[in-house]
């Protein structure tokens, strides 16, 4: 008896271990702008830090965020270039920026990659990573650190970047007049920057996500903004589809949240579905074809000589309702609540464009008026709390770990159920 005892309490362990591996939560990696969604496993990294070997870090505090960014670079190249010491200037620039409208206290952790210089696809891909979901929208990981205080994985940065210098970047971050001919790096961090803090979405052309396994998904905290007519696309527990595929294409797709319809009425405002479906473009960006805003920063292109270095009401909509509550808005009666403090401003339109991922689309929104101008002022006001999406306590992985707790609970309690079972039978045979 004692035999098969021993045979049972092997068998019991194997299968709990294999319970417990199948709870393990993947962790992905996504850069809307490089079309890059990959699985990541952190222990394959980096065992006690999150960045490299050999790289220092380097600090930058600002009034709200303490950033500890990691430049791989070589010294001698790219960010670590001494001929191009505005670089890392723009990098900074952009997150006091950032940092300055999100107005969150905390730290976030930023693994800049090795720069390339083939000045091809990307002209710049920055992202951020999320657990595998299973009952809510994902949060990525600097919401995760920001908003919930914790760094989700101690051996992942939050966010990283990585910047193509093949590219004829303007890198003055003190002046706004790049050439017609050149992209301003300052704006184009911005933008990165900002997926890097989650305005991205994992959403193929079929509606659904990639690398699912189990009925898992990674529908993000920003996909459950995203509208056709009144139909959220992606909702229920755990987040599904409701739509059908050809809805990505539709043309027609929307971001819609309270702060979105007090400013711009019940509609929504338009997500980039155009036909052809364009990964990492399309549900990732706006559509100023059909918004008629030039200027936001969440447009789907950069464009050669101009300056969008400042977010429009449109992206700070977006922002506060992806969880960063204390942007500051305009009130109802247009005016502002707040000043986001940040870089030098300006605007201008010059010939020749850089899309994000090249796609060889014109931009023609000359001659359209710009209705989402740059937010300025200095009036002061209580940010309100966004209650609106009611993720802030169930997109950490917090049901997750309970239900983790509660399976360990439950194997325990089945084990010692069936070792005593075992022993009473054992026993009785005597
Ligand atoms: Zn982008």
């Amino acid at each position: 008896m004692k035999k098969i005892t021993m045979l049972f309490s092997v068998f019991y362990l194997i299968g709990f271990m294999i319970a417990l591996d199948s709870f393990s939560e993947k962790i992905f990696f996504i850069a809307p702008d490089a079309n890059i969604f990959q699985e990541v496993f952190p222990d394959k990294l980096q065992k006690n830090t999150w960045y490299p070997d050999g790289i220092t870090l380097e600090v930058f505090n600002t009034s709200y965020i303490t950033f500890n960014i990691a430049y791989s670079d070589p010294s001698g190249r790219g960010f670590n270039d001494p001929v191009h010491p505005n670089r890392k200037r723009c990098l900074e620039s952009a997150l006091m920026y950032i940092s300055n409208i999100l107005k969150t206290s905390g730290t976030i952790d930023i693994l800049v990659k090795p720069s390339e210089f083939d000045g091809n696809d990307a002209i710049a891909f920055g992202g951020s990573y999320v657990f595998e979901n299973q009952d809510t929208f994902s949060s990525c990981f600097s919401q995760l650190r920001l908003l919930k205080g914790t760094k989700p994985v101690p051996s992942m940065p939050e966010i990283q970047l990585t910047v193509d210098f093949g590219r004829n970047y303007y890198e003055d971050p003190d002046n706004v007049f790049p050439a017609n001919n050149q992209l301003d790096l300052l704006s184009v961090l911005i933008h990165e920057f900002t997926h890097g803090f989650g305005f991205l979405s994992f959403v193929e052309e079929d509606g659904k996500t990639p690398l699912t396994s189990n009925n898992k998904y990674l529908f993000t905290v920003f996909d459950q903004f995203i509208y056709k007519g009144d139909l959220a696309l992606f909702a229920g527990s755990p987040p599904a589809f409701q739509g059908v595929p050809s809805d990505t294409i539709s043309n027609q797709l929307v971001f819609k949240s309270s702060y979105i319809e007090t400013h711009f009425g019940h509609e929504g405002i338009a997500i980039y579905s155009k036909n052809p479906f364009a990964d990492g473009t399309s549900l990732n960006h706006w559509d100023p074809d059909r918004t008629g805003i030039i200027d936001a920063v969440m447009n789907p292109r950069y464009i050669a000589g101009a300056i969008i270095r400042q977010y429009t009401l449109l992206d700070l909509c977006a922002l506060k309702s992806i969880g960063y509550a204390n942007i500051l808005l305009p009130d109802t009666e247009g005016t502002l609540e707040g000043l986001p403090e940040g870089t030098g401003e300006g605007t201008g339109e010059g010939t020749g464009e850089g899309t994000h991922e090249g796609i060889g689309e014109g931009n023609t929104t000359e001659g359209q008026t710009s209705e989402g101008t740059n937010i300025e002022g200095s009036l002061e006001g209580t940010p309100t709390p966004d209650g609106e999406n009611g993720s802030s306590d169930d997109t950490c992985g917090c049901v997750k770990n309970q239900s983790i707790t509660k399976l360990i609970f439950d194997f325990i309690l089945i084990g010692m159920v069936l070792l005593l079972i075992s022993q009473k039978q054992c026993n009785s045979k005597k």
